[in-house]
């Protein structure tokens, strides 16, 4: 049997596009129309920008025993997990970037139930951001309100081309908004980073920085929006005056802020964004790739009233932590919506594998993390198997119903029965 659903919600990336018309044939997903390639890897299961290399689902629950993996029921998986969690004096549970807010309530309840510490994937991105936001008294505006009024944009260490495809067309570069009809022609564009990236075919200016100097780059914009003397670098003076014309901007930073100085960094755009807004509106804001990211801190803001890492194990307040964790102390890891062992330098997994800390990954898909797991747990995938909220990367929050069946567990249950076992 055939089915077309209109306007469905692509849990792809933070753009979380509303757009996206699903062909489902015999309750499988046949046909996608209006993604990007990075979408339809979710929908239609293959390797990101590859759309014909497939991407392994994960089917059973299973265990290591010495070095042989067992496939065995969700309700034997959960009862090892919950057995190295009681053994740990220092758990962390990991990710929740790429879960539905459903998921991060039941990982932030198991996270006060076993004393550990929740670590979003993101922390040093976001960390840093939330500080400078606060310190420096920013406001904010939703992706729809900047389509219409920004005639300014930067990209800062931020390629929206990998992390959110559509960002570009939707919402910061050829959107037509209220008072940017003609799109492209509207806006005027500068993109600075480390690398030269695909911005730099369609952006005004393109500054690329030697790695660790873009601290100085944001104090010479800040000398030189003052009537200062900046230091010579290439672009300045030409991104300070884009800066200063402004009737409405807009600064775009993505992970690439979080390699090298980051709180510095982030301080110095904040402080740079707040010296603008004296002219004209301007915002500053993360490009979140992950879909629910922004779900994961407005929730730790409503529970706990801080966007840092919540560590139960210190308080049971949960105290919010800005530095990431110190990975020689913890003695069990649960990942859930992250890729951890993708993110870690080799010598940290290796000091892991030495001090035999037990991993348990819940994910759709196989991963880095999942081949080195104790116990993995196969998920269903939130707003395509199961039903979900997330939030925008502007804070909307949304609902993702379920698009087809499966007989996989969502994540959010799998981590209510197991705080329930604890
Ligand atoms: S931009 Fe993001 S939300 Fe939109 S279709 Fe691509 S992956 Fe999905």
């Amino acid at each position: 049997m055939e089915a077309r659903i209109e306007s469905a919600i692509c849990p792809g990336c933070a753009c979380l596009c509303d757009d996206i018309d699903i062909t489902v044939v015999d309750d499988r997903i046949y046909q996608a129309a209006n993604i990007c390639l990075w979408g339809a890897s979710k929908f239609l299961a293959h390797k990101r920008f590859h759309p014909k290399k497939e991407r392994r689902r994960l089917q059973q629950p299973r265990i290591k025993q010495g070095c042989l993996w067992q496939t065995v029921p969700y309700e034997a998986a959960l009862k090892r997990t919950a057995e190295i969690l009681t053994r740990a004096s220092r758990p962390v549970i990991y990710g929740l970037t790429n879960s539905g807010s459903w998921a991060q309530e039941a990982a932030l309840d198991l996270a006060r139930s076993t004393r550990a510490r929740l670590e979003p994937a993101d922390l040093a991105f976001k960390a840093p951001y939330y500080r400078s936001l606060m310190k420096h008294g920013l406001f904010w505006a939703s992706l729809d309100v900047i389509r219409d009024e920004a005639d300014t944009v930067v990209f800062w260490g931020a390629n929206p081309l990998h992390s959110c495809p559509r960002h570009v067309v939707r919402y910061s570069v050829f959107a037509r908004g209220k008072f940017t009809e003609r799109g492209l022609e509207e806006r005027r564009l500068a993109a600075v980073d480390v690398y030269r990236t695909e911005l730099a075919e369609f952006v005004k200016l393109f500054i690329r920085l030697e790695p660790g100097q873009e601290p100085a780059l944001v104090q010479g914009l800040l000398a030189a929006l003052t009537g200062g003397k900046p230091p010579a670098i290439r672009g300045l003076r030409r991104l300070a005056a884009l800066l200063e014309e402004a009737s409405y901007g807009v600064i775009f930073f993505g992970r690439g802020v979080s390699y090298g100085p980051a709180q510095e960094l982030l301080d110095g755009l904040g402080e740079l964004t707040a010296r603008l807004n004296r002219g004209s509106p301007f915002i500053f804001f993360p490009l979140t790739a992950d879909f629910n990211s922004t779900g994961l801190y407005h929730l730790l803001l409503r529970e706990l009233g801080s966007p840092l890492a919540p560590d139960f194990g210190h308080d049971l307040a949960g105290t919010g932590q800005a530095e990431p964790v110190a990975w020689s102390e913890v003695d069990a890891v649960v990942v859930v919506g992250a890729d951890l062992f993708w993110f870690l330098s080799q010598e940290e997994i290796d000091r892991l594998k030495k001090r035999q800390v037990p991993v348990v990954a819940l994910s759709p898909f196989a991963n880095r993390t999942t081949g080195h797991a104790e116990v993995v747990i196969p998920v269903a995938l939130a707003g395509v198997e199961t039903p979900e909220i997330a939030y925008r990367m502007d804070g909307l929050p949304l609902f993702l119903p379920k698009i087809v069946s499966t007989h996989l567990w969502s994540d959010s249950r799998v981590l209510r029965e197991l705080t329930a076992l604890l």
